[in-house]
């Protein structure tokens, strides 16, 4: 059985320790637990200990999970993490608390309408693909100035953040150092970035929201 109070105990040392020597506050620092197809009795291990924050990349996944235990734990904090078609955007915002992935106009302009239908602008980030790859969906990292401009003053989005996945062959502290160098150029509070298995880099390049799953939850079954 995995022990997920253990993974807890161990990620929150770590990322005290990371916090620390990068002379910063634990508390500044959101452990989002990417629970994307992992089993039902590992949420639940979760939720039992006492955490609240989690990231799916999946609507259809994410409500079926999470829309009966939104009752149940009314402090939950559910990240949209994976890529968001149109079509599912009136779900997604009636089920996430935060959309990390705004990565293009169309995207922009329907959350912006479900979320002024609703009454209901929840915090966004932006997904800035840093290392231009063809596969990977985000914002060039030279269009980002004009995209802020769309989402906020043509589609009313609160923007507070800005998220990315680095490269796999690469060393992500290029891409960590890029989203920071652009949030700060554009004032904005939250950086997405960091996993399993380099949320600590991540963190002494001021990641404010971390996103692991294997190292949460322990491997995602095969299916
Ligand atoms: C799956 C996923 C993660 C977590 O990855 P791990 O390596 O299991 O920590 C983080 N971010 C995104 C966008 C993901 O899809």
């Amino acid at each position: 059985m995995v022990d997920i109070l253990g993974n807890i105990e161990d990620l929150d040392e770590k990322i005290r320790t990371a916090a620390r020597k990068a002379g910063r506050r634990r508390r500044d620092i959101t452990l989002v637990a990417v629970s994307k197809k992992q089993p039902d009795s590992r949420i639940d291990m979760a939720l039992e200990a006492g955490h609240r924050f989690f990231g799916e990349n999946r609507v259809q996944e994410a409500v079926e999970r999470w829309s009966e235990r939104r009752k149940t734990h009314l402090d939950l904090r559910l990240h949209c993490i994976g890529p968001l078609q149109t079509n599912k955007v009136k779900d997604a915002v009636a089920l996430f608390d935060v959309i990390e992935t705004v990565d293009r106009e169309k995207l922009a302009r329907k959350l912006g309408e479900v979320m002024r239908e609703r009454g209901d602008a929840k915090p966004c980030f932006v997904q800035v693909n840093t290392g231009q790859e063809s596969q990977k969906s985000g914002i060039a990292p030279e269009s980002l100035s004009d995209f802020l401009h769309y989402c906020r003053r043509d589609c009313g989005l609160r923007i507070t953040g800005l998220m990315c996945i680095p490269p796999l062959e690469a060393p992500p502290e290029e891409h960590f150092k890029m989203l920071r160098d652009m949030a700060a150029r554009h004032n904005i509070a939250h950086l997405s970035m960091g996993m399993s298995n380099d949320f600590e880099e991540a963190i002494a390049l001021g990641a404010t929201h971390i996103r692991v799953g294997t190292g949460f939850f322990g491997p995602r079954p095969k299916n």
